[in-house]
C-alpha cells in the first residue's frame, strides 16, 4: 500500500511561477519567508505528512475514536502524532508572531495544509479547527481572553472548537437556542446543547477551548441575537494552568461514514450549575465573528478537497501501474499490459490529475490574494484583492469538495473491484471525502452565498473584474498563434462567454425573482469553478510554453502541464456552455410540479 508523497513539483511551480511568492514576500510583514525558506518548509512538512500522519491514517480509520463516560479515546498512534506535530511547530505555522505564531504566509500555509489533509484528514480536522477559534480571539478577544488562551492554543498546547449547531439549527443558524445568562462577576453560564462538534473531546491536550454561539435572555429573535461565548473545558486558573472542570459534558460521538478517527461530538453545556463562559466581542453580534471565522475554515474545507483528491489520484495511479489486465487496444501485441495503457484509465487518471492540479492552482492564488488583503501597503489593493477572495471563498469550498468526492470516486473507479474493498485504501478517501461538501456549510448553501452575497448584491462588479482578467488570458493564449495553446484557447474562451451568460442571467433575474437563479446556484458555483481553473490552467500553459521555448530546465515537467492543460480544456472546460444552460434555463423544470407530485 502506497504511503503519501508530495506533490513537490507542482507546488514548486506554483510558489517560483504561477502565484509567485516573490510577490507576496514584497508585502510588509511577509519579507521573511524566501523561496528557499518556503521550499525548505515544504519539504519538511512533506517528510512529516508522509513519515507520520499518513502511517496511522488508514488505522485510524479502521480503530475510529473511542467514547467512554464522557471520556474520548483517539486512535492509536494519535497522540504521538499530535505530540510530535506541536514539538515541531507546526501548529504555530500561519499564526500572528505577537501570540507565538511563525507568521508563514497563507501562499504557503495552505499548501503545507493541503498536505496535512492528504495525508490524514482526521488528523488534520484538530489543528483546522484550532486555528478557527485562534481567529476569533485574535479578531474579537479582549486582551485578557487573548493572553488567557492564545499562547497556549498558538502553540498546540490547547486546542480549539466550534460550537455553532444544534439539533434544529444546522444551515439555519438564526434557530440557535442555547442560552448565555449573564453573571455579576462579568461571566455568563451557558446552557444547551450541541451536536456534531468536531474534536468536542479529545485525549490530546490537558484543555479544550469551545467557542459557542448562544443567546443572552434579552437579545433579539433570529441571526441579530446571537452572541459568541469562550468555554473552557476545565476553568484556567490565576496562573494559567488548567483547573477545575468546567460544566460542560460530551454526552456522546457519531459513527459516522467517514473521518471515522475524528470525534464528532455531542456536548452538553450546563446540566448543573451552567457552564462558566466569557463574551468573545460584542453581544448580539457573534454571527459576523463566527462569519469571518467561517469563512477562514471554509477555504480550509476547499483545501481538505484537495488534500483528499491528491491522495486519492497518487493511490489510483500506483494500482494503475501495477495492474495488469488486458491487451492493448490497437497495440496488436497479445502480452498483458498494466492497466495505465488503456484509454479509459488514462481517461479517469488525467481527469484526476488535471482537476487537482487545476483546484491547487485556483486555491494558491485565492491564498496569494489573501496575503495581499492583509498586507498590502496600499488600501485600494487590499481592498480589490479582499474582494476576490470574498468572491472566490464559497467557490473554493464547495466547487473543491464537490470534486474531491468526484475524484476519490474515480480512484475506486480504476482500482475495479478491489477499489470497493477497504484493504486498498481508495473507498477511505471515497468515505472522508463525502463529509467536506456538507459541514462549513453545505454546497447549497455556498452557492447561495456565492451568487446572492458575492455576485447580486455588489450588482456583479467583483466577477466582472474577474471575467476580465480571463479574457486577457484568452487574448495571450491566441496572440501566440501556437497550435497547442489555440486548442486551450477556444474552450477558455467559449468558457468565459458561458460565465458571463450566466452571471448576466443572475443579476437580471435576482432581484425580482431570486428563487429562479436559486435554481441554478449550485451549476453556476461549478461553472465558476471550472472557467476560474482553466484559467490558472492557461496561465499555466503560458509558463510552460515559454519554458519550454526557452530551453530552460525541466522539459519533463512543463510539457507535462502544457499536457494536462490542454486535457483540462478539452473534457472540463468544453463542460462550461452546458452549465450555462442550466443557470439560464433550468428554472422552469424544478419548479414547476407541486410538492406532492415529487
Ligand atoms: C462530521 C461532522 C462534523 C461537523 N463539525 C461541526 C463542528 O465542528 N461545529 C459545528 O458547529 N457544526 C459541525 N457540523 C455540522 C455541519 O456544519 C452541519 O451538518 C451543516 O452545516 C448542515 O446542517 P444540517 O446538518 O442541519 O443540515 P440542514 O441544514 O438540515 O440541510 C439539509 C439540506 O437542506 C439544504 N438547505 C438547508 N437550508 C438551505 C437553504 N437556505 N438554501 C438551500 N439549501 C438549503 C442543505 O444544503 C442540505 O442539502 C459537523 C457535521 C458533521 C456531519
Amino acid at each position: 500500500m502506497s504511503e503519501y508523497a508530495i506533490p513537490l513539483r507542482d507546488m514548486q511551480f506554483l510558489l517560483r511561477e504561477l502565484a509567485p511568492l516573490e510577490q507576496v514576500a514584497a508585502l510588509p510583514g511577509c519579507e521573511e519567508v524566501t523561496l528557499d525558506l518556503a521550499e525548505a518548509i515544504l519539504e519538511e512538512a512533506g517528510k512529516f505528512a508522509g513519515g507520520v500522519l499518513s502511517p496511522i491514517n488508514a488505522s485510524g480509520d479502521r480503530e475510529g475514536a473511542r467514547w467512554k463516560d464522557g471520556e474520548v479515546v483517539t486512535a492509536g498512534g494519535w497522540k504521538q502524532a499530535y505530540r510530535q506535530f506541536v514539538d515541531g511547530g507546526w501548529n504555530a505555522l500561519s499564526c500572528d508572531p505577537a501570540h507565538g505564531g511563525q507568521g508563514v504566509p497563507r501562499l504557503v500555509s495552505a499548501l503545507v495544509e493541503e498536505m496535512w489533509n492528504a495525508a490524514n484528514t482526521s488528523f488534520a480536522l484538530c489543528p483546522m479547527l484550532t486555528h478557527g477559534a485562534i481567529e476569533a480571539l485574535e479578531l474579537r478577544g479582549s486582551e485578557v481572553l487573548q493572553h488567557t488562551y492564545l499562547p497556549r492554543m498558538v502553540s498546540g498546547e490547547w486546542t480549539g472548537t466550534m460550537n455553532l449547531t444544534e439539533p434544529h439549527a444546522g444551515s439555519d443558524l438564526s434557530a440557535v437556542r442555547t442560552r448565555a445568562v449573564p453573571q455579576a462577576d462579568g461571566s455568563y453560564r451557558v446552557h444547551g446543547q450541541k451536536i456534531f462538534i468536531t474534536y468536542g473531546e479529545h485525549d490530546l491536550t490537558d484543555n479544550i477551548v469551545h467557542l459557542v454561539l448562544a443567546r443572552t435572555p434579552d437579545a433579539p429573535e433570529g441571526v441579530k441575537g446571537i452572541s459568541l461565548f469562550v468555554v473552557p473545558k476545565f476553568l484556567v486558573e490565576a496562573d494559567g494552568k488548567p483547573g477545575r472542570r468546567n460544566d460542560v459534558r460530551c454526552v456522546s460521538i457519531e459513527h459516522k461514514l467517514g473521518i471515522h478517527a475524528s470525534p464528532t461530538a455531542v456536548l452538553a453545556f450546563g446540566d448543573n450549575e451552567g457552564a462558566i463562559g466569557w463574551l468573545l466581542g460584542e453581544e448580539n453580534r457573534g454571527l459576523e465573528t463566527m462569519f469571518i471565522m467561517m469563512n477562514a475554515a471554509r477555504f480550509s474545507v476547499g483545501l481538505q478537497g484537495i488534500g483528499l483528491a491528491e491522495r486519492a489520484y497518487q493511490r489510483a495511479l500506483t494500482y494503475a501501474r501495477e495492474r495488469t489486465q488486458g491487451v492493448e487496444i490497437g497495440g496488436g501485441g497479445r502480452g498483458k499490459v498494466a492497466i495505465i495503457r488503456h484509454p479509459d484509465v488514462r481517461r479517469m487518471l488525467m481527469l484526476m490529475k488535471a482537476r487537482t492540479e487545476a483546484l491547487r492552482a485556483l486555491a494558491s492564488v485565492v491564498a496569494a490574494a489573501m496575503d495581499t488583503a492583509r498586507c498590502h501597503p496600499d488600501g485600494g489593493q487590499r481592498s480589490q484583492s479582499q474582494g476576490f477572495v470574498d468572491l472566490m471563498i464559497p467557490v473554493v469550498k464547495g466547487w473543491s469538495t464537490e470534486s474531491a468526492i468526484d475524484i476519490a470516486s474515480l480512484g475506486v473507479q480504476i482500482h475495479g473491484g478491489m477499489g470497493f474493498i477497504e484493504e486498498t485504501g481508495a473507498a477511505q478517501h471515497l468515505r472522508d471525502a463525502r463529509i467536506t461538501t456538507i459541514y462549513e456549510g453545505t454546497t447549497g448553501i455556498q452557492a447561495a452565498d456565492l451568487i446572492g452575497r458575492k455576485i447580486a448584491r455588489d450588482g456583479g462588479a467583483a466577477i466582472r473584474e474577474v471575467i476580465e482578467q480571463m479574457r486577457n488570458v484568452s487574448g495571450q493564449l491566441a496572440a501566440k498563434d501556437d497550435e497547442r495553446l489555440a486548442a486551450i484557447q477556444a474552450p477558455l474562451r467559449d468558457g468565459i462567454d458561458a460565465l458571463e451568460r450566466a452571471t448576466r442571467f443572475i443579476l437580471d433575474s435576482y432581484g425580482s425573482d431570486a428563487k429562479k437563479p436559486s435554481v441554478g446556484a449550485v451549476p453556476f458555483m461549478e461553472l465558476l469553478g471550472i472557467v476560474a481553473g482553466g484559467w490558472q490552467m492557461a496561465r499555466a500553459a503560458l509558463i510552460a510554453d515559454r519554458r519550454l521555448r526557452d530551453g530552460g530546465g525541466d522539459p519533463a515537467f512543463y510539457s507535462a502541464k502544457l499536457e494536462t492543460a490542454r486535457f483540462y480544456a478539452d473534457h472540463v472546460l468544453a463542460r462550461a456552455p452546458g452549465l450555462a444552460h442550466t443557470v439560464v434555463h433550468g428554472a422552469a423544470g424544478a419548479l414547476a410540479m407541486a410538492d406532492d407530485q415529487f
